[in-house]
């Protein structure tokens, strides 16, 4: 039995692991086709893994054309309410700032040609949209900004249902075998019988249970944050990456701003406790951009970790040692930008593997 107390289906075409945002997208894509779906969750409450800690930033850009396709695709569907039960679109459109070293002007004025709306490149200016580039260029999206990550997988999850989905959290998976062929999957709760299993258990891949091992190990890195309150003098500002520093900050609400910086700390436990050091780094590289950080109280510092490993436009599956089950590459810490896009080809591609002949 599982947490609500009902019985787990027998069998089913597709089983989900994780219901974070990357198991929510392809659970959705995989119902809406009219599969048969079952995601499970080990935790008892939703969003958490990476997807409830994280800050949401979308913008089209990636300095890898692959994701940049993915993340213009997304950025499309998070700004589309008919694509949403609530039925508004869940996008912030507060804008994206991109700043970089002035030798990569060119490669942000063709990724400004590639994103539709009013993508532009900055250059020879000390500051745009209330962000001092402190020499630097800049690519603008007017038209990006930030998601709440836990809102869009609750939206996507309710979709799944709505379309004939199971969905159970708090039902952990024990292992995945083949039998004749096909995959079964133990869980806490009972076993069932799957055509397809996908892994998208985020920073959990990195010490997977047996069956879900991928065939190229991903690691758990270290994601820090901090969240400040603005002070009323202090303008509003764009979400910002400074791909020189990989420094970065967002609006939380009206009065709150989200900091962040590389957290190089791998093999990371998920609750590990807040890093003050890095805390102090981050403050430091963000105050040449938002001088009014100096200012600024600190409310609090979040840490997780995501999954990381091989780009995941070095394709978005990856093998494992039990056929017809595939775990979802590591995200490098962007997972949100990707997810609607990346669920959509992941969902393809499990769709397709469900309905092909038993080996
Ligand atoms: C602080 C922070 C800030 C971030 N900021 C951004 C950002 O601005 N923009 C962006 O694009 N990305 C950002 N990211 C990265 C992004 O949040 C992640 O890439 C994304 O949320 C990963 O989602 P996921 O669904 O793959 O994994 P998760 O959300 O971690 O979900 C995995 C799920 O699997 C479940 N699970 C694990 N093992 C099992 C098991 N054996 N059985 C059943 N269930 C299991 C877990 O309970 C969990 O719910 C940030 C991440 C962090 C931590």
């Amino acid at each position: 039995m599982s947490e609500d107390g009902t019985a787990l289906p027998a069998g089913v075409d597709v089983v989900v692991v994780g219901a974070g945002i990357t198991g929510a997208s392809i659970a959705h894509h995989l119902a809406r086709r009219g599969v048969s779906v079952v995601v499970l969750d080990r935790s008892p409450t939703p969003a958490a893994g990476a997807t409830g800690r994280s800050g949401g930033m979308v913008r089209g850009y990636d300095p890898d054309p692959v994701i940049g396709d993915l993340a213009r695709a997304s950025l499309a569907a998070y700004r589309d309410p008919a694509r949403w039960r609530s039925g508004r679109a869940p996008l912030r459109a507060v804008g994206a700032v991109t700043a970089a070293d002035p030798a990569e002007e060119p490669a942000l004025r063709e990724a400004a040609a590639r994103i539709a709306g009013s993508a532009h490149v900055v250059a020879g200016q000390a500051e745009v949209a209330g962000v001092r580039l402190a020499g630097g260029v800049a690519l603008v999206e007017p038209e990006a900004g930030w998601v709440a990550p836990a809102e869009v997988a609750a939206d996507w999850l309710a979709q799944a249902r709505a379309d004939g989905a199971v969905v159970r959290q708090g039902v952990r998976v024990l292992g995945v075998e083949d039998r004749g062929g096909r995959p079964v999957v133990r869980t806490d709760a009972g076993v069932l019988a799957a055509g397809v299993v996908v892994a998208a258990v985020g920073p959990w891949a990195a010490e997977p249970v047996p069956g879900l091992r991928p065939a190229t190990p991903v690691r758990a890195r270290s994601i820090q944050v901090t969240v400040v309150a603005r002070p009323a003098d202090a303008p509003a500002h764009p979400t910002f990456v400074d791909l020189r520093t990989g420094g970065y900050a967002k609006p939380v609400d009206a009065d709150r701003t989200l900091i962040g910086l590389p957290h190089l700390v791998w093999d990371s436990s998920f609750d590990a406790p807040p890093d003050p050091g890095h805390a102090r780094a981050t403050l430091s590289a963000l105050t040449a951009h938002f001088p009014w950080l100096t200012a600024a109280a600190h409310l609090d510092t979040i840490r997780a970790t995501d999954a990381y490993g091989p780009s995941p436009a070095d394709g978005l599956l990856d093998r494992t040692d039990v056929p017809h089950v595939w775990s979802v590459r590591g995200w490098n810490g962007g997972g949100v930008k990707t997810a609607p896009e990346a669920g959509r080809l992941v969902a393809d591609a499990c769709a397709a593997d469900a309905s092909s002949d038993l080996v």
